[in-house]
């Protein structure tokens, strides 16, 4: 028995221009539901199991991390959580690509002022030129007084964006961090 109707898989199929053997076994109304709950099964059989959380969001939908010798191999939603109950959104549901992904950026890219191309830099170098721009930023635009005299002490030149893969103690050292240098505007992408 089909999950929808064989002839609208047929249609999407033949849409999507997928492999004949695989429309015909479809169209002929198999489920491969058991084969793909079968092969995760034996993916993960030999892994251990890691209870965490998803990072993305303020849900905190609980996660299982399947590793092998140390090797992620599977995340999903943890059953026993009392909120998601093993389900994740389709963004949590993606975590695994934010650990495996051969499209994500390891090299620090840079494109110098008037510059038309991207070159790769040293890490280092990257952190000490954004160093050297914040203090020059915040040196440069820092007010301590109103014109009323009302005391601020702050920069409205800079503007902190966490993300949602950042945890609660790099939050909290990022905001000390931003208001002690007079950031006021500081938000994370997460609450978006
Ligand atoms: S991003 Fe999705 S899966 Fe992750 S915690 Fe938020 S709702 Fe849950």
């Amino acid at each position: 028995m089909t999950e929808f109707s064989s002839l609208s898989r047929r249609e999407f199929l033949a849409a999507a221009g997928c492999g004949t053997a695989l429309g015909s076994l479809l169209g002929l109304g198999l489920s491969l539901r058991p084969a793909q709950a079968r092969a995760q099964a034996l993916r993960i059989r030999e892994a251990k199991a890691t209870p965490s959380l998803c990072p993305y969001c303020s849900v905190g939908c609980a996660t299982i991390v399947h590793t092998i010798d140390g090797e992620i191999v599977n995340i999903e939603g943890d059953p026993r959580s009392p909120h998601n109950e093993g389900t994740l959104c389709p963004k949590g549901a993606a975590i695994y690509q934010l650990h495996k992904n051969p499209n994500r950026a390891t090299k620090v890219l840079y494109r110098r002022p008037r510059g038309t191309a991207w070159e790769e830099v040293d890490l280092n170098w990257a952190m000490d030129r954004v160093a050297e721009l914040v203090k020059k930023t915040r040196d440069e635009t820092f007010v301590e007084r109103l014109e009323d005299g009302t005391l601020v002490n702050h920069t409205t030149a800079i503007f902190a964006l966490g993300g949602a893969t950042l945890d609660n103690e790099w939050n909290h050292l990022q905001q000390k961090l931003m208001r002690g240098l007079g950031v006021v505007a500081i938000e994370n992408q997460a609450r978006i």
